[in-house]
């Protein structure tokens, strides 16, 4: 197995919206196959159809189409391992349950749903395995053409596992090291219901991994205790020489107190849990995404790749190329990772601040158009520029910062402070002169304006910054006046000057 190209699956269960942790999972196996120069395959596991949720399908791919996370094939892609989606595969599991039934490591069994309640209700700790089996209805009890004539008869059965007892079973995992479990407790695992003609997780899995030729196995934590099985089941297919290595990855826990992250600690402290706002079709709830919640896709994967794992230094920025490069499957933590979702909220901050103002120009002009405002994109984009260093986490929180660019203060009033403090006697005097050198200069850009009022400043010995704040804003908010004054123009600001001063005298 040392020379095979290393392949890894990433393989939801279209059941509802992707949870963070799963978004997590895709990840690291999105960075490992990327680090060894290999691929990354996308399955859908839907062998039960019970748990099928219309919509979460597209949800997924649409989700990792947001982060930047592409799969070399899979659903929705192709590649020479199709079908990708379980519930396409029917006919290649049946082959694969039947190899196990010929070879008698498997077994057919009639026991409804009510026998075994019946039989779990009257002993305690029940379970299918060597010990009752012998005392179940099933095709190790009952003779072979008694066997044949109830399937042919149209009777309900499920294929089990035969687990032969005694023996420890050893799984090899990257992180955890040698995980070790003794058979004995293990039960006989359904592998195949013929109610829907299709075979459980547990089967379709291994089947797949192997004809899809995957080398490593990189899922959450909850799935360690199916890995013995799935040991088991590879040996008893004999394919024990090329079967995947494990990694199961540590849990993400509350942001607070113990246990496992769950969507009910989102709502509580307020942070999504999903990577998009996901509407439930059943119930109609919406629940918040991070997409719409306006993180940036880089913020988050720079987020959840530290989550679990970091790369022994300082350095917390890191962009999906240094992740590849620096990414470690080994030296991921087995202890639960604490879901920092503050933490988020500064990696969303730091990458605002990176990201080009063109890319963040979009949503600041949703929000003005909600408000009533067209402005030129160019525009809005330059006031993006002028005011995300005001250490934002989220671009919408600029328009409360950034309205007056847009429109010109209502009321001038000295109930405000600022106003209060820097509007005095004399100061309507000063602003007309200074309204009377801004309207006389050649050029109105930031340079111009800087020389000028600087020098007649100087000259005059007056300090008029903050009253002119005042007469283009209305209060002490605001970036830098020269670039403030050059982006309303010369005649909005003048407009504006001669307004404060009639207002304020
Ligand atoms: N279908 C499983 C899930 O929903 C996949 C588990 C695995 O990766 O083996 O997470």
């Amino acid at each position: 197995m040392t020379d095979r190209k290393v392949r890894v699956r990433f393989a939801p269960s279209p059941t509802g919206p992707l949870h963070i942790g799963g978004v997590r999972t895709a990840l690291y196996n999105y960075l490992f196959a990327r680090q060894h120069g290999g691929e990354l395959v996308f399955r859908i596991e839907d062998t039960d159809s019970s748990r099928f949720v219309p919509g979460a399908e597209e949800y997924i791919i649409e989700s990792f189409r947001w982060l930047g996370i592409r799969f070399d094939e899979g659903v929705g892609i192709g590649g020479p391992h199709g079908p990708y989606r379980q519930s396409e595969r029917r006919d290649i599991y049946r082959r694969y349950v039947e190899r196990l039934l010929d070879e008698g490591k498997a077994y057919v069994a009639f026991d409804t749903p009510e026998e075994l309640n019946a039989r779990r209700a009257a002993e305690a700790n029940f379970q299918y395995d060597a010990t009752t089996r012998g005392s179940m209805r099933n095709s190790l009890t009952m003779p072979a053409d008694e066997v044949r004539r109830r399937i042919d008869a149209g009777e309900q059965y499920v294929v089990r596992f035969k687990v032969e007892p005694g023996e420890d079973v050893h799984v090899d995992d990257i992180i955890r090291g040698d995980v070790k479990i003794n058979s004995s407790v293990l039960d006989d695992k359904v592998l195949y219901k013929s109610a829907d003609d299709l075979p459980t997780y547990h089967l379709a899995n291994i089947v797949d991994d192997h004809l899809m030729e995957i080398t490593h196995v990189i899922r959450g934590e909850e799935w360690l205790p199916s890995a013995p099985l799935h040991v088991l089941l590879y040996r008893a297919f004999g394919w024990q020489d090329t079967m995947p290595r494990f990694a199961h990855l540590p849990l993400l826990l509350k942001p607070d107190g113990k246990g496992k992250l769950s969507k009910r600690d989102g709502d509580r402290l307020g942070f999504p849990v999903f990577p998009l706002e996901w509407h439930d079709p059943k119930t109609g709830d919406v629940s918040p995404g991070y997409r719409e919640s306006g993180y940036l896709p880089e913020a988050v994967v720079n987020f959840l790749a530290l989550l679990g794992w970091n790369p022994g230094t300082e350095q917390e920025l890191l962009s999906m190329d240094d992740l590849v490069r620096l990414f470690d499957l080994a030296k991921c933590s087995k202890a639960g990772a604490r879901f920092d979702y503050v933490k988020g909220l500064w990696f969303n901050k730091e990458y605002i601040l990176m990201t080009d103002n063109a890319r963040l120009a979009p949503e600041l002009d949703r929000i003005l158009r909600q408000n009533g405002i067209e402005e030129p994109i160019g525009r809005v984009e330059a006031v993006v520029g002028m005011m995300k260093m005001k250490k934002i986490n989220f671009i919408r929180e600029l328009w409360p910062l950034c309205d007056f660019f847009f429109r010109a203060p209502e009321t001038y009033s000295t109930d405000d402070k600022f106003v209060r403090k820097n509007w005095k006697e004399g100061t309507a005097d000063e602003m007309r002169r200074l309204a009377a050198l801004l309207a006389g200069l050649d050029r109105f850009d930031v340079e111009s304006q800087r020389a000028a009022v600087d020098a007649w400043a100087e000259e005059q010995g007056v300090r008029p910054w903050n009253a002119w704040r005042v007469c283009l804003v209305g209060t002490g908010k605001g970036p830098d006046m020269y670039e403030l004054a050059a982006f309303l123009g010369r005649e909005e600001s003048l407009a504006r000057m001669q307004r404060a001063i009639d207002i304020l005298g």
